[in-house]
């Protein structure tokens, strides 16, 4: 990933949607983190990014439609923030041996998620739960059962 001390592209369409103070901000766009405060990146957040880095590339439309989603559609978001940080926890988690020091850091994710700067689209109990989880959530678990014999192909 690409890492460039300064703004992202859509800026302006991020400050109208959401409360974000810009200046301590890290910003994902396409194959690229914009780091405007040139503050250190723990790996950890490297994580969260690079899903996001993932996420815009897998996305039809690219970066460009990722953001427009992101910025307009809060169940959408919080989806692929849920993904960021479970992700970046689950990294964490793998690094981090002190237990008291791990569950500090599952705090401080819960409390970003659960606040103002992502819209307020969680609580700070349910972002502690889903990030910490093991379990995939319900939504994902579900939906795969198998089709129907009569929906498959027929044999030539
Ligand atoms: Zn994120």
């Amino acid at each position: 990933m690409k890492i460039v001390h300064g703004y992202p592209p859509n800026l302006a369409a991020i400050n109208r949607a959401l409360p974000i103070d810009e200046r301590y901000a890290l910003f994902t766009y396409g194959n690229t983190l914009y780091n405007p405060s040139g503050k250190y990146i723990p790996e950890h957040l490297m994580v969260h990014e690079e899903t996001h880095e993932r996420q815009q590339s897998a996305f039809e439309g690219g970066p460009d439609q990722w953001w427009k989603r992101y910025l307009t559609n809060a169940s959408f978001r919080l989806d692929q923030e849920l993904q960021a940080f479970r992700a970046q926890y689950a990294f964490a988690k793998r690094e981090i041996a002190d237990r008291k020091q791990l569950s500090r850091l599952a705090h401080v994710l819960a409390s970003k998620l659960s606040s103002p700067i992502y819209g307020s689209i969680i609580s700070l109990r349910q972002a502690l739960r889903r990030i910490t989880s093991n379990r995939m959530t319900p939504s994902r678990a579900r939906h795969h059962s198998p089709k129907p014999s009569s929906r498959l192909p027929r044999s030539p």
